[in-house]
């Protein structure tokens, strides 16, 4: 195999494209915040959540997407509006493709409507299944549902959203609830799983997708 052959098949094998910079793995939370959003289609998530939401179908619970790929200014907006509650620009999962909030048709994503709830115990159970996982899922906490906010106590960094799935392709999403992320007593989150480079969040140029993604490759191999 030449070098370049070997180069892309594990850039590939990173699901880091030259149209599709981020890694499937990267992490990106308030401490670890894009440099540059750029609007990509994930083709396999794209097929994925449709096959999913068949499947829901087929057992009974109507999903649909409430809200999914979000560009600086639509999630400026948002921030404003609420800011206890929306990430802040560059720092939220919705700028990655494949990443989605799921709802009954019509009803925003809250905890607890009736049709919503249905929702909430069929996604757990079955997102892996088509390659996503619940990004922030639910702990055990005294505290909640008092509270449902950023509880350093209880081991997380997030409140409860049973809505958001992201998705990382069936095989690491596999890994992740096979190490029990769901289960609500322990502190396994599906971020443990991820990689964050300081060339990505430093170096990021979307000139240069391929230049970084060999940096990413490089970091990824020699961690
Ligand atoms: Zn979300």
């Amino acid at each position: 195999m030449s070098l370049v052959i070997a180069f892309v098949v594990l850039l590939t094998s990173l699901g880091a494209t030259p149209t599709n910079p981020y890694p499937i793995d990267i992490l990106i939370d308030k401490d670890h915040c894009l440099k540059n959003v750029i609007e990509v289609e994930n083709i396999e998530a794209n097929i994925a959540v449709e096959k999913m939401i068949e499947a829901a179908e087929n057992d009974g619970i109507v999903i649909s997407i409430n809200s999914s790929f979000r560009d600086v200014p639509i999630q400026k907006e948002l921030y404003k509006e609420d800011k206890a509650n929306v990430a802040k620009i560059y720092c939220t999962e919705h700028h990655l493709a494949g990443v989605c909030d799921m709802a009954y048709p019509g009803h925003p994503p809250y905890h607890d409507s009736v049709q919503n709830k249905a929702i909430w115990k069929w996604l757990p159970v079955n997102a892996h299944k088509y390659g996503f996982v619940i990004s922030y899922p639910e702990k055990h906490c005294p505290e909640w549902p008092k509270s449902n906010r950023i509880i350093a106590a209880c081991g997380v960094d997030y409140k409860w959203e049973p809505w958001h799935i992201r998705y990382v392709g069936k095989k690491l999403a596999k890994k992740i609830f096979d190490a029990g992320y769901l289960d609500p007593d322990t502190k396994v989150i599906p971020q443990d799983f991820y990689v964050s480079y300081r060339v990505y969040y430093n170096n990021y140029s979307p000139a240069q997708p391929m230049q970084i993604s060999f940096q990413y490759a490089i970091a990824h191999l020699f961690p």
